[in-house]
Formats: structure tokens, C-alpha cells, sequence
């Protein structure tokens, strides 16, 4: 979602990835295992999820055996600080294990745009990387390909609206007002690297 200019996710089935460059909004990250959950509120920066579990300390919110469990099984040694993404992986989610990986080569796409330049067209031009196997072909596909912007847009109040806002009790309290606006693009076919992302109409 790109909430104005403030925060950029996508997702493309396996592949989720969040940018944020105010901290104006709250974006959350729920990754499951099983019946297992965690999840960690994001805001600020970019988090991409790529075919995998990505929330290792920094939990928020569990399910209420999460971590009980992970020691029963022998994940967990019950002394460390638990990671989510370590104990629950079937593979090792080490920064060595997971290089030129889609997860590590997502993520490194992500942060490497500029903050004032990351737009949905950006976004799109990162779904089309075939470098890192974000565009995948072969064995596993791409099936279709998503892009959202989601802004909150601050609005000037004129001043005989700022009066009405004291009178409902409506607005951000400030002279100004605030609203969101979405767009949304999808491919809904294969391969985003040869097919056209159209603008949907979405109910709001
Ligand atoms: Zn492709």
C-alpha cells in the first residue's frame, strides 16, 4: 500500500512488501504457522516477505501459545529471546542462509528506492525484476501481480469549515482535515514482466 506518500505495500502471492516514510500510520505484519501467529507493527522503513517467515524478535502481538509451543517441540530453548521466524522456519533464516535468496533480494530492491521517489511505478518496476526472481518463471510462476496505493491526504480547512470541524468534533484538530485515497492496479494474468497493470475500481 502507498498511504500517500507515506507508506508503499504491495503484494504479489507470496511476495509482500511495505514501505513507510512517516510514521503517520500503523501498518501491522501477521505471518502464521498453523495455528500459530505473531505479528509486528511496522512504522517506519520497507519489509518485504518473500516465501517465508519474516518476524523474529520484534513481536507485538501472539497467539497465546506461540512460544509454548516452540519449546515443547524442541524449537525453542526457553533462555534466548524468541524469534518467531528461527523457531518456526523449516529452513535457517540467518542473513548467510537466506543470500541472493528472493526474500534477501526483495528486500535489498526495497531499500534501495529513495524515499520522495518510491511511487507505484516503482513499485512495479520491482515486480518485473527477473535479477532476484521476483518475476518468477519456470517451476513456480508469478500468477498475477498487485500494486496499491493507499494515501492520507491533509486537507486546509477554510475557516468557516474549521468551524463546523469544532462544532462536530470531526478533523485532526489542527485547521486541517484528513482522508484516505486508494488506488489500485492489478495484472491478472502471468509475468508482470510482459503484462499491463490496470487501474481497478475498488470499493473504498
Ligand atoms: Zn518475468
Amino acid at each position: 500500500m502507498i498511504f500517500g506518500v507515506h507508506i508503499i505495500e504491495h503484494t504479489l502471492t507470496q511476495l509482500i512488501t511495505l514501505h513507510e516514510f512517516q510514521p503517520v500510520i500503523c501498518s501491522w505484519i501477521l505471518e502464521t504457522a498453523g495455528r500459530h501467529w505473531a505479528a509486528e507493527r511496522i512504522l517506519l522503513g520497507s519489509r518485504n516477505i518473500s516465501n517465508g517467515l519474516t518476524i523474529r524478535t520484534g513481536i507485538d502481538l501472539c497467539s497465546a501459545s506461540l512460544k509454548q509451543h516452540a519449546k515443547e517441540r524442541g524449537w525453542w530453548d526457553g533462555k534466548q529471546v524468541f524469534d518467531f521466524a528461527a523457531s518456526y522456519s523449516a529452513e535457517p533464516v540467518t542473513a548467510a542462509d537466506l543470500e541472493g535468496t528472493r526474500q534477501s533480494c526483495g528486500t535489498a530492491l526495497l531499500e534501495k528506492q529513495e524515499a520522495g521517489a518510491f511511487d507505484a511505478n516503482a513499485m512495479m518496476a520491482i515486480l518485473r525484476d527477473h535479477e532476484g526472481g521476483i518475476c518468477m518463471h519456470g517451476g513456480f510462476e508469478t500468477t498475477a501481480s498487485m500494486v496499491s496505493e493507499i494515501r492520507r491526504v491533509r486537507q486546509r480547512l477554510r475557516k468557516q469549515d474549521e468551524g463546523e470541524r469544532q462544532e462536530t468534533g470531526g478533523g485532526v484538530g489542527d485547521g486541517a482535515k484528513e482522508h484516505i485515497t486508494a488506488k489500485h492496479w492489478m495484472t491478472g494474468k502471468p509475468h508482470p514482466c510482459w503484462s499491463e497493470f490496470i487501474e481497478q475500481d475498488m470499493p473504498s
